[in-house]
């Protein structure tokens, strides 16, 4: 029996105003090598500074991570070629980086967690684009500079199920703090994953392979499977000395399997020193207190849910899973609803109805009208199955909820003295079956609300009629 070992680098781009070292823009959607300057175009005599923003922005999730910032930490150098780097250099930290030793809690279905530990989390630049069109290569360097941070987590995950949770919660923490988009199609949350197995029981970390560029959770889980199969059935074989080494792969969706990409570079490899052009960062006292100011996290919220409204650990960190979401829920329970009713018409009715790219930030029904709407059924103007008719209608235009209602006729008689009437129709209609309820064929009840529930084309409330028949019939 094999244990899955799994340790995750996830790059996060900060959405910083401008760039790490130079005051260029980080906007994307310029023309090509516009966002430059002698600073991220690496040309000689131009010297960084660091950008103040990305050291408040790196507190802020060393806060919420519960790490160590380090009063004072360094910048390093780290030497490769790549064309899209123009200096032939990244700066990183490499020996003290701003966050060390964090913790992030994962929440399983069953309603058990577990932590995974973070090693650190360090500022980086990020390189350019390389643009390939037919025969020829172009250099787009709008992106040099621009700056990541990079989260490295302990190997502490033991499934694909535990990476996945964990990915959402530190993107969750991440939006909260709104310390960047964390757009994986994008590239602003870049995951890399490295995966070993061992023996269950042994405590050693065997040989591991890096898996990059992975972009969305589905491709994740499947480059795991499909890298957890390849190393235990070497293993099994009896050649994994031969066939499993420490390496980069990339994932390949077409083919379904991963590919070697290129031998790991041991850290000698890139000539690491630190980065003669930046002093050491200084986080003061006074920097502290106010980096380190941060609103409701996930964990936090889901508390609060928990206790106010009285929902399940699992449900509360469903609807605190982003904040989008989170917002939408407490704009719902402002109309003084049930968390449950909430939580359903929120999860099944309305993410069931949005298609495409329309989500619950630019629903056409927004968090007050299907508040109001869970209301009207909460307060037995309309039944549930009258409401999904009215969402259907306010999906397409935009109408007040009561309006609807009252344009399809669907509001409940509630009306006991209507409802008394309508119920004693059917009961004199149907004497012979009367005499058989009373004469013990529980059954029947059924029948009766039914008829009633056909005479008023389904309008009446049920739960009044269930009353009113009970009465009558004894
Ligand atoms: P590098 O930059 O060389 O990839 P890092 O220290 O930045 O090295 O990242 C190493 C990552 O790999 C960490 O997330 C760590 O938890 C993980 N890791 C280390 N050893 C193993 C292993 N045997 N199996 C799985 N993951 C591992
Ligand atoms: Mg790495
Ligand atoms: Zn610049």
């Amino acid at each position: 029996m094999f244990e899955v070992v799994i340790g995750l680098e996830v790059h996060v781009q900060l959405n910083t105003k401008t760039k790490l070292f130079c005051s260029c823009p980080t906007s994307f959607n310029h023309k090509q090598n516009t966002n430059t300057c002698p600073t991220c175009l690496a040309l000689p005599g131009a010297l960084p500074v660091l950008n103040k923003e990305v050291l408040h922005k790196s507190i802020m999730l060393g806060t919420a991570i519960d790490a160590t910032i380090n009063k004072t930490s360094f910048f390093d150098r780290k030497s490769y070629f790549y064309p899209d780097s123009p200096s032939a250099y990244q700066i990183t930290q490499l020996y003290t980086p701003i966050v060390e030793r964090g913790a992030l809690k994962i929440d399983f279905e069953d309603g058990s967690h577990k932590i995974i530990r973070i090693n650190r989390a360090h500022i980086e630049a990020d390189a350019g684009k390389n643009i390939h069109e037919g025969d020829i290569s172009k250099v787009d360097l709008n992106r040099a500079g621009t700056p990541l941070l990079e989260i490295v987590s302990e190997p502490d995950m033991r499934s694909a199920e535990e990476v996945i949770l964990y990915l959402k919660k530190l993107h969750a923490i991440i939006r909260y703090l709104d310390i960047g988009d964390a757009n994986m199609q994008e590239g602003s949350f870049r995951v890399d994953v490295n995966v070993s197995i061992r023996p269950k029981g042994d405590e050693k970390l065997y040989t591991r392979v890096e898996i990059k560029n992975i972009n969305s959770f589905r491709f994740i889980q499947r480059a795991i499977e499909l890298e957890v199969a390849r190393q235990t059935e070497a293993w099994e074989d009896g050649v994994y000395a031969e066939e499993i080494c420490q390496e980069t792969r990339l994932f390949d969706q077409v083919k379904q399997e991963t590919r070697s990409m290129r031998g790991k570079e041991e850290a000698a490899d890139y000539r690491y020193f630190p980065e003669p052009d930046l002093l050491k960062t200084i986080v003061t006292d006074e920097m502290m207190e106010i980096y380190s100011k941060i609103p409701e996290l996930p964990d936090e919220k889901m508390a609060r849910f928990v206790k106010d409204y009285g929902m399940s650990d699992y449900n509360a960190s469903v609807v605190t899973s982003s904040l989008e979401m989170a917002h939408f829920f407490e704009t719902m329970m402002e109309e003084g609803i049930s968390a449950k009713n909430a939580l359903t018409w929120l999860t099944v009715e309305l993410q069931g109805r949005l298609k495409g790219d329309v989500n619950i930030t630019n629903s056409p029904v927004d968090a007050k009208k299907l508040g109001h709407l869970v209301k009207r059924i909460e307060d037995n103007t309309i039944s549930g199955k009258a409401a999904k008719e009215v969402l259907d209608k306010l999906m397409e235009e935009n109408l007040d909820v009561d309006g609807v209602i009252d344009a399809l006729g669907l509001k409940q008689v509630s009306d006991t003295g209507a409802l008394e009437v309508m119920c004693d129709e059917i009961i004199a209609a149907n004497q012979d079956k009367v005499e058989q309820y009373r004469g013990g064929k529980d059954k029947l009840f059924g029948f009766f609300v039914g008829q009633v529930m056909k005479v008023s084309k389904g309008s009446a409330n049920p739960q009044a009629v269930n009353e009113i028949l009970k009465a009558k019939l004894g």
